[in-house]
């Protein structure tokens, strides 16, 4: 089955775990009472006890939104240009545009993360068993910098992804100075999972009860079980982080319900940015993955809330006076996908060696850019990490990639 190939595949873009579960009506009405109880103990609890940001390095903040695997032929291609409007319309004219940025490396999702993480081709297991090799921009920047954990996100609703994309496994380097990472929405679906399997759910009169369930499964000991983890020293979730993510899953929800784990990602993305303000934030959408499933309309679905949700992100970034003016963003797919007629499936799958799946695009707004353009010449994935490195004011590693010219730093 194709979802065993990818672990990024999601059965459609809902946030849905067990879709047997969750996908009845009446799953959906207790998701969204879930929801309440959550938001109605957890925001008050929520104020983010900041020491303000380190002051390391240039002051320059970088936000990476990493989109799974999208086709020129659904995108950037006079037939795909109505799938993303914002991202021709609105971003485009303002933006340093690669036409065609490459992925020569491994075409799955944890290994092409690292390589653009690290601007070295990794070969890593693709379910993110293992480390990228050699150090990430996070532990370049903190490590050269001195910044503190709170300076570098991973947001992630890429089931391909494990904690492991936060740190490298250099000796030098390594998790001490990674990033922290975080799925929300493996949270939030554990937390409602657990609570239905737990038999409350034939009717809401047991309210406390449940709410205690949500709440337990929130502690601080469940975190790295219900999906995600936050480095820390003492293994301990920081009191900061976990306020910052109860109220926000718990403002998503109560906002209207679940919708999908991209909506999800970019809600507690968001949060981080105002609640953290880091200088380095890793956004990785995946709800166009729903194409393992072959389901077309919902692949072209999750590459329609990509492209919104990558312009809300810049909305954000210039509406927030933290960001605005100072901000280099970069919206890029992992890969392409298989050529139609393929032996593959087409777009069902991201495996062939062929351009249809190693040659996507890139784009660059904010302060990098010295004047908006689009560039022919085709660049790799791995030069993103040394220019980025560059751009934050620290001393770039000895790496595959070269530093991208067009950047203004
Ligand atoms: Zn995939």
């Amino acid at each position: 089955m194709e979802a065993e190939f990818c672990p990024a595949a999601e059965s459609g873009s809902g946030m849905v775990l067990d879709p047997a579960l969750l996908l009845a009506p009446s799953r959906r009405t207790f998701l969204h009472a879930a929801g309440l109880l959550m938001a109605g103990r957890m925001i008050p609890q929520a104020r983010a006890q900041l020491s303000g940001p380190s002051g390391a390095g240039s002051g320059h903040r970088v936000i990476v939104v990493v989109i799974g695997g999208v086709r020129r032929d659904e995108t950037f291609s006079p037939e795909g240009q109505a799938n993303i409007p914002h991202l021709t319309v609105d971003l485009l004219p303002k933006s340093l545009f690669y036409h065609h940025a490459r992925n020569e490396g491994v075409t799955a999702h944890f290994n092409a993360i690292s390589s653009i993480l690290t601007g070295n081709w990794q070969r890593v297991d693709d379910w993110g068993k293992l480390a990228p090799t050699t150090p990430t921009l996070f532990e370049q920047y903190r490590k050269g910098l001195r910044a503190d954990r709170s300076d570098t996100w991973v947001v992630a609703s890429n089931k391909a992804l494990t904690s492991l994309i936060g740190a490298s496994s250099d000796t030098n380097y390594g998790p001490a100075y990674g990033a922290n990472v975080v799925f929300p929405k493996q949270l939030m679906l554990q937390a409602v999972v657990d609570a239905l399997r737990g038999g409350r759910t034939a009717n809401m009169a047991d309210r406390g009860k449940i709410e205690a369930e949500l709440e337990s499964a929130m502690e601080g000991s469940n975190y790295e079980g219900l999906g995600w983890n936050v480095f820390d020293a003492a293994d301990k979730l920081d009191p900061r982080v976990r306020d910052t993510i109860q109220t926000a899953i718990a403002n998503f929800v109560r906002s209207g319900g679940p919708t999908s784990g991209d909506e999800l990602t970019f809600f507690m993305a968001r949060e981080v940015m105002r609640k953290f303000s880091p200088r380095l934030l890793v956004v990785a959408l995946s709800d166009v993955e729903a194409a393992h499933f072959g389901a077309y309309s919902l692949h072209v679905s999750g590459i329609r809330t990509a492209d919104r949700l990558a312009f809300e992100l810049w909305q954000e970034v210039e509406a927030n006076p933290d960001y605005k003016g100072k901000t280099t963003m970069i919206v890029l797919p992992e890969f392409g996908r298989d050529p139609d007629g393929s032996s593959t499936n087409g777009f069902f799958n991201h495996r062939a060696n062929v351009d249809s799946t190693r040659d996507t695009w890139m784009m660059t707004l904010g302060a990098a850019v010295d004047k908006p353009d689009i560039i022919e010449r085709p660049i790799h994935h791995i030069d993103l990490c040394p220019t980025l490195a560059e751009l934050l004011g620290c001393q770039p590693l000895e790496a595959q990639g070269a530093r991208l010219k067009e950047f203004r730093i």
